[in-house]
């Protein structure tokens, strides 16, 4: 059943979905290490491997440390149901299963993770799912390249790694256009500063591993089902949720699940099948990540907007690109759908090009330089020689990667002491250009 929504956001990051342990009275949501449940009987063993009836068979395919993750996260998205996964990629890749045959089309804004770029041109390949290019910065280069094979359109709403603000009702119209449903990663942003559901998503997928963790702890993927498309409308689309399933007596999933049916196909085909199943132990540590992720946020937001303030005026700084700074061409876009912050995330190139940047990210002190995001330390990395390395040249400057750019991930220290680290880290670069090579 749909939840209910009646709570507001920071209360339904730290209930929704929760409730004291029916066995122990356990106040927090506990780990459920176990891999399997035991049946009643023989009837309700038979009624939860029919879908005839929702309970636990086998961890791989539920937990209910799990399933408290995903009715946080539906709530907090307001969709129907989602599925916490393995990681960020995992959830990508059963929501493309779930949706494509071989021989289908989806449309990529290219701004995107490098990761992401990677798995849709190599990987995806391998299942004859083919991606098609458009611009994330122009909304009609998606209706551009809609064809007939095409059977969804992705994009991030706050691209990775240049924080630009993506346009999601203007690429929502084109998708609604073209009768098939918009997927947004919402793993910059998360549900606190934009539900892409409000913009026109139909399903949202996260790397958990970031701002909703955030603690830099724990790999986590999920898929959330916003129940807002109809895939009974298309019926010779979309097989795996219209057609005749051959391992649940032939039972339709959109038919009988309605508009959770995307959750559960992912869930029941996609997970039950390839396997990438979240551990316990990572879903309550994601768990209790999310319940402070406003707080968070907030703060990660408003110390990132102070970064970019100070370092947009600094004079060996070539550019600076946050949405949230005034003169930013994405500044209106990010009062439209993230007006809380423009994230913690974001770019800038040094005047002195890739030899200073590689300097920089290496005297930074306070800084960590590793490859995440959405931790409660600053984080910094220099994407050409890392995340975005394995792209070819054009790719990795479509990708807001090129060779100048150094990316931060702003955390929740005290702003003086993160702008100090940058101020030192800059002036070293100043005497290593300035003594040459
Ligand atoms: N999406 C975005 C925007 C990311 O930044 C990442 C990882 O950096 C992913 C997806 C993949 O997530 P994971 O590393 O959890 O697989």
């Amino acid at each position: 059943m749909p939840l209910e929504r009646t709570q507001k956001f920071a209360t339904a990051a730290v209930h929704a979905g929760a409730a004291p342990d029916p066995a122990t009275g356990a106040r927090a949501t506990p780990i459920y290490q176990t891999t399997s449940y035991v049946f009643e009987d023989v009837d309700h063993a038979a009624a939860l491997f029919g879908l005839q009836a929702f309970g636990n068979i086998y961890t791989r395919i539920t937990n209910p440390t799990q399933s408290v993750l995903e009715a946080r996260l539906a709530a907090l998205e307001d969709g129907t149901a989602a599925l916490a996964l393995a990681s960020g990629h995992a959830a990508q890749f059963l929501a493309f299963h779930t949706l494509l045959e071989p021989g289908d089309e989806f449309i990529a804004g290219r701004q995107l993770y490098g990761g992401s770029i990677n798995q849709f041109n190599h990987s995806f390949k391998k299942f004859g799912w083919n991606v098609v290019w458009a611009d994330a910065t122009d909304p009609q280069s998606f209706a551009r390249a809609v064809t007939p094979r095409t059977r969804a359109i992705f994009c991030e709403s706050i691209a990775n790694p240049g924080g630009i603000i993506v346009d999601l009702p203007a690429i929502s119209a084109i998708a609604k256009q073209a009768g098939v449903p918009f997927i947004v990663d919402n793993t910059l942003a998360t549900p606190y500063l934009c539900k892409p559901k409000d913009f026109g998503a139909d399903i949202v997928v996260h790397s958990l591993t970031k701002f909703i963790g955030g603690h830099g702890n724990s790999i986590g993927g999920a898929i959330v089902d916003c129940g807002t498309y109809d895939w009974l409308a298309s019926p010779h689309r979309y097989k795996s949720l219209v057609e005749p399933n051959p391992s649940y007596n032939g039972m339709k999933l959109a038919e009988a699940f309605g508009p959770m049916a995307f959750a559960i196909a992912a869930r029941v085909l996609g997970l039950r099948d390839l396997g990438p199943a979240i551990s316990p132990f990572n879903a309550f540590l994601l768990l209790t990540g999310a319940e402070t992720l406003p707080l968070r946020m907030q703060r990660q937001c408003d110390n990132a907007l102070a970064v970019a303030q100070w370092l947009d005026t600094h004079p060996k700084i070539a550019w600076v690109s946050y949405a949230g700074l005034a003169e930013s061409p994405n500044y209106e876009l990010h009062k439209k759908i993230c007006p809380k912050g423009a994230g913690a995330v974001f770019t800038f190139g040094l005047k002195g090009g890739y030899e200073a940047g590689v300097k920089l990210v290496s005297a930074l002190k306070l800084f960590s330089l590793l490859a995440n995001i959405g931790d409660t330390r600053s984080l910094v990395i220099h994407p050409a020689s890392t995340t975005h390395r394995q792209l070819q040249d054009d790719e990795r400057i479509a990708a807001g990667a090129g060779p100048d750019v150094v990316r931060l991930s702003i955390g929740i220290e005290d702003i003086d002491d993160i702008i100090g680290d940058l101020e030192q880290a800059l002036a070293a670069v100043e005497m290593s250009t300035e003594k040459g090579p």
